[in-house]
């Protein structure tokens, strides 16, 4: 079975990683969406409701599961027996900066990342532009998926 993770830290998940991972269905048989866990971080939903909002968004979905981890990428992905990394790309700078990542983690391990271009409509996402909206009470709903709502 061809698995691949998705690693993030989806604070919240949004309508580009939701587009990343219908799409990433497509090319693997299991796609495990993996929560980053760092304790020098801070979010704003709890590792809980992250969680909460993918499995919800993916709950008629099985071939999408979800995860959390510490540490390294690879190592989870070693432990897990996974092979692939799959990453979207927005820009040029998230290229830069994913290139960066992926030749280390090619350098610390066999595992191959994977990236897809974002669609058109959702590339302008990111986890940081919802979290500013929610906080200045704006119209957060047109950016994530139903799941994702403020209590
Ligand atoms: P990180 O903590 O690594 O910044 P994110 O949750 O922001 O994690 O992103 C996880 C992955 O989702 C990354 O590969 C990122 O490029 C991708 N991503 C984020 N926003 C979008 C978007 N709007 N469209 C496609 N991919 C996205």
């Amino acid at each position: 079975m061809k698995s691949a993770l998705f690693p993030g830290s989806f604070d919240p998940l949004t309508l580009g990683h939701y587009d990343i991972i219908k799409r990433g269905i497509t090319l693997f048989d299991e796609i495990i969406v993996a929560i980053g866990v760092n304790s020098d971080k801070k979010y704003m939903f709890s590792l809980d409701e992250r969680k909460k909002f993918i499995e919800e968004a993916f709950a008629d979905e099985p071939k999408v599961k979800v995860r959390t981890y510490k540490g390294l990428t690879v190592d989870f992905c070693k432990e897990i027996g996974v092979d692939f990394i799959l990453r979207g790309l927005r820009n040029p700078a998230d290229f830069e900066f994913e290139k960066a990542i992926a030749h280390t983690n090619r350098s610390l391990s066999e595992i191959e990342t994977v990236f897809l271009l974002t669609s058109s409509r959702t590339s302008y996402i990111a986890s940081s532009i919802v979290r500013d909206v929610i906080r200045n009470n704006g119209d957060y709903t047109k950016l994530v998926p139903d799941s994702v709502r403020v209590k």
